[in-house]
């Protein structure tokens, strides 16, 4: 087993410099959890290069409110270094620890250009891409009012088509390496009662793109109550040959390899023998039980 989606630093809490033993610990839980090797993920929205790049995208907001929350998010999260996170990483590999160099980008319309040529000047193994916002919408945050009064204003299919397409034309652009919780958008237990479309196109998005997805334990701790993704889903990426990751989406030790024998379950019920691990940006198939053996 794989855990290629973990961060280091919790929401709401002020980033701490990453440490090669901090590093040691998440591998050391994922080892004893069955993971063989795991992937450091940070936000990008979390490091000042991004907040240079990327600041006021939620400028051409129309809702003030929710232009406030974004900016205010924002403003909360991107304060740490992202030559010192490489930097942290590399050593930890250096030192023998079954860890590679990954990190979660979220998608900016009209901006990726410019953030695949600032994530260009790191030796990255592996670029999760992520939607948590519609528009400036943070859907999934269930923690601000503000975001999660839209839900009872925005009809549910529309929040799911607007979802997919964002997740289509992040795909599209070949940024990153796996579509990660690729049905988060059920994430406050929100569903449409016919999803089949909106299943079938993030499969074809996830199998134009020749991006792997990622099977994640982090919905059983959210009030969708299942993980990602839905099993119709997972079973669309198995039929379309798409490869595959698992994660636990842990913002801290204890969540680290969170729930893996049961993500083993389900791949196992799917006859799925091999995940997709990265090394460089290049995809290495690996057994889903015995994982990675060396790089
Ligand atoms: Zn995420
Ligand atoms: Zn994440």
């Amino acid at each position: 087993m794989l855990d290629y989606h973990l961060h280091l630093w919790p929401h709401g809490e002020r980033d701490r410099p990453p440490t090669v033993d901090e590093v040691a610990g998440y591998c050391a839980r994922a080892e004893a959890a069955g993971v063989r090797e795991v992937a450091l993920t940070e936000h990008l929205f979390r490091f000042t290069q991004a907040d240079r790049l990327l600041r006021g995208f939620w400028d051409d907001e129309p809702d003030a409110a929710l232009r406030a929350s974004m900016a205010t998010y924002w403003d909360d999260h991107a304060h740490a270094d992202l030559d010192d996170y490489v930097a942290c990483v590399l050593a930890a590999k250096d030192a023998g620890l079954p860890v590679v160099l990954g990190l979660e980008v979220d998608y900016y319309r009209g901006r990726m250009d410019d953030v695949a040529a600032l994530l260009a000047g790191y030796p990255f193994d592996v670029l999760l891409g992520s939607v948590h916002w519609i528009g400036t919408w943070r859907f999934d945050d269930l923690s601000d009012p503000v975001s999660m009064a839209q839900w009872s204003v925005r009809a549910v299919d529309d929040a799911w088509d607007a979802y997919t397409t964002a997740m289509e034309e992040l795909a599209a652009t070949g940024t990153c390496d796996v579509l990660a919780h690729p049905d988060l958008v059920k994430v406050a237990g929100h569903r449409p009662p016919a999803p089949e479309e909106w299943w079938d196109r993030l499969a074809e998005a996830a199998r134009s793109s020749g991006m792997a997805a990622e099977v994640s334990s982090a919905g059983w701790r959210k009030p969708g109550g299942e993980a990602y993704p839905a099993p119709p889903l997972l079973a669309r990426f198995v039929d379309r040959g798409v490869p595959l990751t698992t994660a636990s989406d842990a913002h801290r030790l204890p969540d680290v390899a969170h729930r893996s024998a049961d993500l083993a379950a389900l791949l196992d019920g799917l006859g799925v023998a091999t995940l997709r691990a990265f090394r460089g940006r290049r995809g290495v198939d690996v057994a889903v039980v015995t994982a990675v053996a060396g790089s």
